[in-house]
């Protein structure tokens, strides 16, 4: 926010970012809280950063995406320059690991799918993308070698968990048009190109954001929203108060008085995702397609060499795979060796340069609350930037901003509190 109006933000951890979060450890290597990708879909995203002059940190890849199995072997879901859904349906067409029964099943459910109003994608809200895939004839073998890794790693759901709306929604954002479907990474990793210059800018328009501060409860006065306890004791007053925290969060915040308001007990019935980030140094390069990786039938869907991404790193003749683990629910995993141990046993398996390559270094990063499951029906509980009570916005990516929750469905909220923030201060 700008002009005459002083932005607070309060943050309970000792650094800025949230999920999207990233830093240096003590040896100064990059941990990431996970992996983060965009894609051009992302328009708010793309154009807050273009604002803020950070859009060059975003690398973009071609328009396909590399699935890598045992043994190394690679296929491409390579989009051609084709309308759509003639673009997805060449895609699949020319996948190498599918067969061809497996390439013709898709074709109903693709041209259906990519021509599909948001109306009609919402009639599949109450089924999982599993069921959808099964009577739209989709092979078996299709979902379990294109669909589960992709799926994996945009709602962190198995293809029996998600909503077939949630998956059609994203097959449509970045089936668009063949340029949609290009992967954008981070070169320096989220915090240096999207966090610390979203702070800057609101700390050069007069903004102040305190770390390790968290807050308490929303202050209610009269009906209507009027500051926030913070749990050091103090108490802030506030003309407006935008609640930003995750929904296993939101009810905490709230005062007896808000507990029975329909949308805060709404976003209560969201259930949170569990997913881990590994990541694994090996003492040499181990090859392998560029970009975004995809790779079923492996404890993680998605992963990248950071060394193709990070200038720290070229010329150190290092691999440092980045890999995300969704969702997380198996309790032989719960144990950070043990992860590690089968993350980089699957690498080996698909990498066969890796299997003598020494590993250097391992770091686990767990987000026990990840995004909400965009399981049957989850759509209708996610609430509105406005929930009726005066002075309190929601913004958070579990806002129902019309995008499944990332950080597109972040910054949309985000924008359309600050601006509602603005009118209701005039
Ligand atoms: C492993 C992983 C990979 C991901 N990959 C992608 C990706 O590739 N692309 C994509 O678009 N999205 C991705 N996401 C999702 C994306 O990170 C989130 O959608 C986005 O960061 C959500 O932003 P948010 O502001 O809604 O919530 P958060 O990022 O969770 O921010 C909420 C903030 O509120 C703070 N907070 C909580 N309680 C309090 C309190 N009481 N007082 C003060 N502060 C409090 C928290 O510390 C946190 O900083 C990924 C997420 C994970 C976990």
């Amino acid at each position: 926010m700008s002009g005459s109006y002083l932005s607070l933000i309060f943050e309970s951890s000792s650094i800025s970012g949230g999920k999207a979060a990233s830093w240096r450890d003590e040896t100064g290597a990059l941990i990431e809280a996970g992996l983060h990708v965009c894609f051009p879909y992302h328009r708010h995203l793309l154009s807050l950063l273009g604002e803020l002059g950070a859009g060059s940190g975003i690398k973009w890849a071609d328009a396909a995406l590399r699935y890598v199995r045992t043994d190394g072997d690679v296929a491409e879901l390579r989009f051609p320059r084709l309308p759509r859904p003639l673009n997805g349906a060449f895609a699949i067409a020319r996948h190498r690991h599918l067969s061809l029964c497996d390439r013709l099943s898709a074709l109903f459910g693709a041209v259906e799918a990519t021509l599909s109003s948001h109306g009609w994608r919402s009639r599949y809200e109450s089924i999982t993308f599993a069921q959808w895939a099964q009577r739209r004839g989709l092979s078996k073998a299709l979902v379990a070698s294109v669909f589960e890794p992709m799926i994996g790693g945009l709602t962190f759901l198995r293809s029996d968990e998600v909503s077939a709306r949630a998956m059609l929604d994203y097959i449509v954002a970045v089936g668009g048009s063949t340029d949609a479907y290009r992967v954008g990474q981070f070169r320096g990793g989220t915090a240096q190109v999207v966090i610390e210059p979203l702070v800057a800018d609101l700390v050069a328009r007069g903004g102040r954001i305190r770390t390790g501060c968290a807050v308490d409860s929303l202050v209610i006065d009269g009906g209507r929203a009027t500051g926030v306890r913070l749990q050091d004791g103090n108490q802030v007053r506030a003309d407006v108060v935008i609640v930003a925290v995750p929904s296993h969060q939101l009810g905490r915040l709230m005062p007896a008085a808000l507990q029975h308001n329909p949308a805060i007990r709404s976003v209560a019935r969201l259930q949170a995702v569990p997913v881990a980030s590994v990541l694994v140094r090996f003492d040499r390069l181990l090859g392998g397609p560029p970009g975004l990786r995809l790779s079923p039938g492996c404890v993680f869907n998605t992963w990248a060499d950071m060394a193709e991404l990070l200038p720290e790193l070229a010329g150190s003749g290092r691999s440092v795979l980045q890999l995300v683990v969704a969702p997380l629910r198996c309790p032989s995993l719960l144990d950070d060796a043990a992860l590690t141990a089968r993350v980089i046993a699957d690498v080996r398996r698909i990498l066969p340069a890796a299997r003598a390559a020494r590993v250097e270094k391992t770091v686990v990063t767990r987000t026990p609350h990840s995004v909400h499951a965009a399981i049957p029906g989850a759509e209708q509980l996610r609430p509105d930037v406005h929930i009726g009570v005066p002075g309190l916005l929601l913004a958070g990516d579990h806002v129902c901003t019309g995008h499944n929750p990332n950080m597109e469905s972040a910054v949309i909220s985000g924008l359309r509190a600050a601006n509602l923030a603005i009118e209701a201060a005039r």
